[in-house]
């Protein structure tokens, strides 16, 4: 089969620090177990490699985990943001933090932080329960969400010029209906666009697959939303391919691809760039 790499591959800028700042948690405490407070990112052979290296992934309710751990303890967050109460808590009990936030989700944050602080009430687009959108909420009461399958409640909003951003993780393409519909309600609203340059470039790059490709494989957790979004915009804009989403070789080898000729690999930004390889030498054999 012909095969063609989407790139960009491998992970993003945030993962990569997250992984390295794990490391580095790890090597300076190599008597002490290192925990990490949920997924470091949203990959499930990423977390698994880590366990193996000794980590331990806590994937309970985050207040009940922080709660859980003693005095000298090692701790990583997350490279999508957390609630600043986890800071708190940690401190008072006494752990020892390493703060993995991408950078790009925490200038997002200290953005909500500064509108607050002006007085403005803030829309966040986003979607329900993810971390990163939870880390936004917990900001400030001042923060709606205007989640992307259930909208809004406009009611909650009395600012004439609301502050509007958005996780970044977003399917770069629906985001101007959000906008439109935003503006319609509040004319003044101040609106950036905050989707984040390892999204975007994915998400670009699925379009500019060639058109006779007939079979489209995005390799990605099923709770990474940048992967899901790769795999949204190849479904939507190659009717005619079979798109499929796989978490890694074995789930893609229970597809069957016999009459495909031509196929495209695209990976989400917390996808490890082996999986990706096994993958794309599983498909040039076929
Ligand atoms: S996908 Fe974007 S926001 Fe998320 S960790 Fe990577 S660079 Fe940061």
């Amino acid at each position: 089969m012909e095969v063609a790499l989407v790139k960009p591959q491998g992970f993003c800028s945030g993962v990569t620090r997250a992984v390295q700042l794990a490391h580095q948690a790890k090597e300076d405490h190599k008597d002490k177990t290192v925990y990490i407070l949920g997924m470091l990112a949203h990959n499930q052979s990423l977390i698994d490699s880590l366990t193996n290296e000794g980590f331990v992934t806590l994937d309970g309710s985050e207040y009940e985990e922080i709660n859980k751990l003693q005095k000298g303890d090692v701790l990583v967050f997350t490279a999508h943001g957390h609630d600043e109460k986890l800071d708190k808590i940690a401190k008072e009990k006494g752990l020892i933090t390493y703060d993995a936030t991408c950078f790009k989700v925490q200038d997002n944050l200290n953005k909500i932080k500064r509108e607050i602080a002006n007085g403005h009430q803030v829309i966040y687009i986003g979607q329900s329960g993810h971390k990163e959108a939870n880390a936004a909420l917990t900001v400030s009461d001042k923060v709606s969400l205007y989640d992307t399958k259930l909208l809004i409640n406009y009611q909650l909003i009395t600012d004439k010029s609301p502050f509007v951003l958005n996780q970044t993780t977003l399917n770069f393409y629906e985001l101007r209906k959000y906008h439109e519909d935003i503006l319609k309600h509040y004319p003044g609203a101040r609106i950036e666009n905050e989707i984040c340059n390892a999204t975007r470039l994915r998400q670009e790059a699925i379009l500019k697959i060639e058109k006779d490709t007939d079979l489209i494989v995005i390799v990605g957790h099923p709770k990474s939303s940048n992967s899901n979004k790769l795999y949204d915009i190849a479904l939507a804009n190659y009717p005619n391919a079979l798109v499929v989403m796989v978490s890694d070789l074995s789930e893609l080898k229970k597809i069957p691809l016999d009459c495909k000729r031509k196929a495209a690999v695209g990976s989400g930004a917390s996808t490890p760039q082996y999986i990706v390889d096994e993958i794309y030498n599983y498909l040039i054999s076929k």
